[in-house]
């Protein structure tokens, strides 16, 4: 499951903007080795200009590649499939989507925008240098930055799974043999062998004396192979969740408090039994939830004088499930929602929703676990 994405920095369209903690290394690294490119090259310019020209290139690079990353986003978007959020790592970003696109053509359409994104900013930035000369401060910023942003297209491009190449890959697999599983296999095969080959030949350009273009290269294919291998379970987390639905794996235990606990008694029955989430109710009826997040939001000392009804999430925004919804789509939700239960209700005449069980992100990876040790099993269906 995904844990924290990293440093929250802003918000474009109205999707978050995320940077993890080795991008900002990164950062400092490409500024100063810029920094010490152009006082070498530009010896004419001061030492602040240096520094400037290699600042400024560093975030334009970091424009650029969010760019690609939210070029992607559009055309989910355009297929109506939420764009959750955007972390910009080592190398580039990471679009997280709700869901994966229903048809062949979609995926292939999300994942080409990127790397034409950054084909269009190298042509961008190549149109730049035939009106500046390297000399000056812009032709040498657009000098770097066109090649930069082609090198990332091209990378990009490689066909091996989760490259934007690997995903195009798929797609046409894909859209070819109809088989989604077989083509995220035939797409993580070839994205290992990219990554085994791009490690081989880190390490010879090591071995040859260019150490740190060697090593770089090692360690993109190492991060590439734990990638295609972590993309090839996914495929397995489909497959294992088949067939069954939110009834076969909820739990018919609902841990519920009433809506007129103070927050002082709720908290002690979270420490108590170790539950951090409770629907709450009068006489059986769901009127909303609490969790340990929603009473962490009031300040300790107000605990006394608050009821649990003051911070709950009313029941019109609380997400719920029906006891036949597909457990593969929930656990979508689930995560799509970032929230880590929900409650299985089922409608009743005299209105009023009843609750049968709560289900889990924890008892959808228990299920897949007992699946997987069980053997391929295949679900009747
Ligand atoms: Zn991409």
């Amino acid at each position: 499951m995904p844990t924290s994405p990293g440093l929250r920095i802003g918000r474009i369209l109205g999707i978050p903007i995320y940077v993890h903690a080795s991008w900002m290394i990164i950062f400092v690294l490409i500024t100063m080795s810029l920094a010490m490119q152009f006082t070498q090259e530009h010896p004419q310019w001061t030492t602040v200009q240096h520094w400037a020209v290699g600042v400024a290139t560093s975030l334009l690079f970091f424009a650029s590649v969010l760019f690609h990353e939210l070029s992607h986003s559009m055309v989910a978007r355009a297929y109506k499939i939420r764009v959750i959020s955007i972390t910009l790592f080592v190398f580039g970003g990471v679009a997280r989507i709700g869901r994966e696109p229903a048809k062949a053509i979609q995926e292939f359409n999300i994942a080409i925008a990127g790397p034409l994104a950054s084909l269009f900013l190298a042509f961008a930035f190549y149109s730049l240098t035939q009106f500046f000369p390297y000399a000056q401060m812009t032709g040498a910023l657009a000098v770097w930055l066109w090649q930069t942003n082609a090198a990332l297209a091209l990378f990009n491009l490689l066909p091996g799974f989760p490259l934007d190449g690997g995903r195009i890959f798929r797609a046409v697999v894909w859209g070819v043999t109809k088989d989604f599983a077989r083509a995220t296999k035939v797409a993580g095969t070839s994205g290992k062998i990219v990554a085994y080959g791009m490690i081989v030949f880190g390490a010879w350009y090591a071995m040859r004396g260019q150490w740190t273009s060697g090593l770089w290269l090692a360690f993109i294919g190492w991060f590439l192979l734990n990638a295609a291998q972590e993309s090839v379970a996914q495929v397995a987390i489909r497959e294992a969740l088949s067939g069954l639905h939110a009834a076969d794996v909820m739990s018919h235990e609902v841990p519920t408090v009433p809506r007129n606990m103070s927050l002082e008694e709720y908290g002690q029955e979270v420490a108590r039994t170790g539950r951090r989430c409770h629907l709450v109710t009068t006489e059986d009826r769901l009127v909303g939830m609490i969790n340990v997040h929603a009473l962490n939001s009031v300040a300790r000392d107000e605990w006394g004088n608050m009821s649990v009804q003051g911070v709950m999430i009313p029941r019109e925004k609380v997400l719920w499930a029906r006891p036949e919804e597909p457990l593969l789509g929930l656990l979508e939700r689930l995560v799509s929602a970032d929230v880590n239960q929900m409650p299985v209700v089922t409608d009743t005449e005299d209105d009023g929703a009843h609750i049968i069980g709560m289900i889990t992100r924890d008892s959808i990876l228990r299920v897949m676990q007992a699946r997987s040790e069980v053997g391929s099993l295949t679900p009747t269906r």
